[in-house]
C-alpha cells in the first residue's frame, strides 16, 4: 500500500497550488488526478481574468504553465486515478483509488464541479451527440450552423461569445429576462450581430434518437411552447459538487458542498476543501488557488503539531 503524508484529490487550480505549497514544505505528498491536470481550465477557452496575463490566456494553456510548476519536486508524486472512498482509519485516513488502498496522514479536497444537467428525457443519451457543456472542445462540430446556448451566467455568456464566432445563428435561452453574467459579457453578446435572445424561455423537451435535431422551447410569459430546429445545444446552467467518495459524516451546505473554516478544514479532522467544491460565494481560478494555498499551509501545521485540527 503507498503511504503518504498528504493527499490532494483533483488536480484543478486548487489541487495544483495546494499540491505545489505542500511540496515546498518538504511534506511527502500525492496528487490524485482522474485524468489530466488542468480541471475546468481545460475546457475554458479564453481566461481574462487571471492576474499576469493583460491579454487573456487560452485555458488549456494556463493549465500546462500550472501543472509545470509542479515538475521539480522529489516528494510530489502525480497519481492517475479516480478515488471512490475516503474513510478514517485510527490516526490515518484511507483512499481507495482505482480499487487500491492509499493511506495518508491528511487529504486536500479540491474534487470541484461537474456541469449541472437540464433533467429532461434522453439527456445523457444526447450527451456528445449534439448535446454539450463545452463551447471549446465541441463548437467546432457546429461551424456555419445553428445552435441553441443555455444559462444567464458567465460560463454561458463566456461560451456564447466564443461559440458566437463560428455558428451561423446562436440562440441564447435564459429563463428570466436579466443576466447573472457580468455587464461586460451582456455588452459584447449583445453586439455580436448573430445572437437571438430568448428570455423568459426554458427548453422542455430534446428531439431525436441518435443525434439532437430540435428542442422544444417553452415561453414562460405566454406558457406558449415551439420546436426550434438545433442540431446543437450547449448547457451552462450551473455546477454541482463531484463527491462520489465523502464520507457521509462530513459537513456539508444545502447544495452539498463541503463546509470548511477560513483555514479550509473540514468537519472531519485531518480533511480539508480548497476550490470549487467548498461552500463559498465566489467561485473563481484566483479563489480557487488561494484556498489551495491556505489549505495547504493548514494541512502543514496540522502535520507539524501532531494532528491538531
Ligand atoms: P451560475 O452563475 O450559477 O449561473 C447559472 C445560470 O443558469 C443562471 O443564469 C441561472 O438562472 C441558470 N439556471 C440555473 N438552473 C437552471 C435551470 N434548471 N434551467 C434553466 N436555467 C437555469 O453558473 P455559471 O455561469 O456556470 O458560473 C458558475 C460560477 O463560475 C460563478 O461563480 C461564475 O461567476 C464563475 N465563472 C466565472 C467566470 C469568469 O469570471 N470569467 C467564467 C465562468 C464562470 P438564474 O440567473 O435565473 O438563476
Amino acid at each position: 500500500m503507498k503511504r503518504f503524508e498528504a493527499a490532494v484529490i483533483g488536480a484543478g487550480p486548487a489541487g495544483i497550488v495546494a499540491a505545489l505549497y505542500l511540496a515546498r514544505f518538504g511534506v511527502k505528498t500525492a496528487l490524485l488526478e482522474k485524468s489530466a491536470p488542468g480541471g475546468l481550465l481545460l475546457q475554458t477557452f479564453e481566461v481574462e481574468n487571471y492576474p499576469g496575463f493583460p491579454k487573456g490566456v487560452k485555458g488549456y494553456e494556463l493549465a500546462d504553465l500550472l501543472s509545470e510548476h509542479l515538475q521539480s519536486y522529489a516528494n510530489l508524486s502525480l497519481v492517475i486515478g479516480g478515488v471512490t472512498e475516503l474513510r478514517r482509519e485510527g490516526k490515518s485516513l484511507m483512499l481507495k483509488v482505482d480499487g487500491e488502498l492509499l493511506e495518508a496522514e491528511c487529504v486536500i479536497i479540491c474534487s470541484g464541479v461537474g456541469y449541472r444537467k437540464l433533467g429532461l428525457p434522453g439527456e445523457d443519451r444526447l450527451l456528445g451527440k449534439g448535446l454539450s457543456h463545452c463551447a471549446m472542445c465541441d463548437g467546432h462540430f457546429f461551424r456555419g450552423q445553428k445552435v441553441g446556448v443555455v444559462g444567464g451566467g458567465n460560463s454561458a455568456l463566456e461560451e456564447s461569445l466564443h461559440l458566437s464566432k463560428m455558428v451561423s445563428e446562436l440562440h441564447l435561452i435564459h429563463r428570466r429576462d436579466a443576466f447573472r453574467a457580468a455587464p461586460l459579457y451582456v455588452d459584447r453578446i449583445k453586439s455580436a450581430g448573430n445572437v437571438v435572445m430568448e428570455y423568459n424561455s426554458v427548453v422542455t423537451a430534446l428531439h431525436g434518437d441518435d443525434g439532437l435535431e430540435g428542442i422544444t422551447l417553452k415561453r414562460l410569459t405566454t406558457g406558449e411552447e415551439e420546436f426550434l430546429p438545433v442540431r446543437g445545444l450547449f448547457v451552462f446552467i450551473g455546477f454541482e459538487p463531484v463527491v462520489p467518495f465523502l464520507p457521509e459524516e462530513i459537513g456539508r451546505d444545502d447544495r452539498g458542498f463541503i463546509i470548511t473554516d477560513a483555514e479550509m478544514r473540514a468537519s472531519i479532522p485531518g480533511v480539508f476543501a480548497a476550490g470549487d467544491i467548498r461552500s463559498k460565494l465566489c467561485r473563481q481560478i484566483v479563489t480557487a488557488a488561494g484556498d489551495g494555498a491556505t489549505a495547504a499551509h493548514a494541512a502543514n501545521s496540522y502535520l507539524e503539531q501532531g494532528h491538531a485540527h
